[in-house]
């Protein structure tokens, strides 16, 4: 029998930065051919290390404008002191080749796309073990991107911020154990792939099940 196609979905990832995020998508994109990455653009600074076009796009915050004025963002929103957006076209482009969607943005950006696709959207909270973890994290990080003390209070401070959106959304994943984080963000995509409304032809199986009855 041939597989039923699927709606693609769009699989939302939201932290405080310094949660374990990133780690966890890439080894999902990893892991997951038919799982494809929305890169976004932002107006805040290049950070060692950073690439244009795999990282972020980056872009002048005259730039930013344009793009949103020709509704070219799927979402954008205020993050710190920077802008930053999903651009529309790549994730149109991979819905529609039957890819899903990995997006890395905060709550702003999150309520956004609810408004425009809640039923193809699947949304992960994830929340680091402890306060002090959290710190830790953010600091070993700034040593290799050259971070400020002031941003990274600063950071401390939007976490707080952040992880009071965490009730807004479908899953909620404490990273204890980065390893455990993983497949459990596996067992969310691979479930919420099952989900009988994401199936395509459905009903035109099931009566071809039933003989026409
Ligand atoms: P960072 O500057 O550390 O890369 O990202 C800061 C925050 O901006 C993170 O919480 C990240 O999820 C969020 N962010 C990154 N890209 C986007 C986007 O395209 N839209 C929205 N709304 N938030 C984003």
């Amino acid at each position: 029998m041939k597989p039923l196609r699927r709606r693609g979905l769009m699989y939302v990832m939201s932290s405080p930065s310094g949660a374990g995020k990133t780690t966890i998508t890439r080894a999902l994109l990893k892991n997951n051919e038919d799982l494809t990455i929305s890169i976004s653009t932002t107006t805040r600074k290049r950070r060692a290390g950073e690439v244009h076009g795999q990282d972020y796009y980056f872009a002048t915050p005259d730039e930013f404008r344009d793009l949103v004025d020709n509704g070219e963002m799927l979402e954008h929103a205020k993050v710190f002191d920077n802008y930053y957006g999903t651009p529309r076209a790549p994730v149109e482009e991979a819905l529609a080749n039957g890819k899903d969607v990995i997006f890395d943005i905060d709550w702003q950006g999150t309520q956004q796309l609810a408004e425009l696709a809640r039923e193809d959207l699947v949304t992960v909270f994830i929340l680091p073990p402890a306060r002090a973890e959290l710190e830790k994290r953010l600091r070993a990080r700034s040593k290799d991107t050259l971070e400020s003390e002031t941003e990274i209070r600063g950071r401390m401070a939007k976490a707080s911020d952040e992880m009071s959106h965490y009730s807004e959304y479908d899953y909620v994943i404490i990273n204890n154990n980065v390893d455990e984080a993983i497949k459990k963000a596996q067992l969310i995509l691979d479930a919420e792939r099952l989900k009988r409304h994401r199936a395509m032809g459905l009903s035109d199986f099931v009566r071809g099940l039933k003989g026409g009855l």
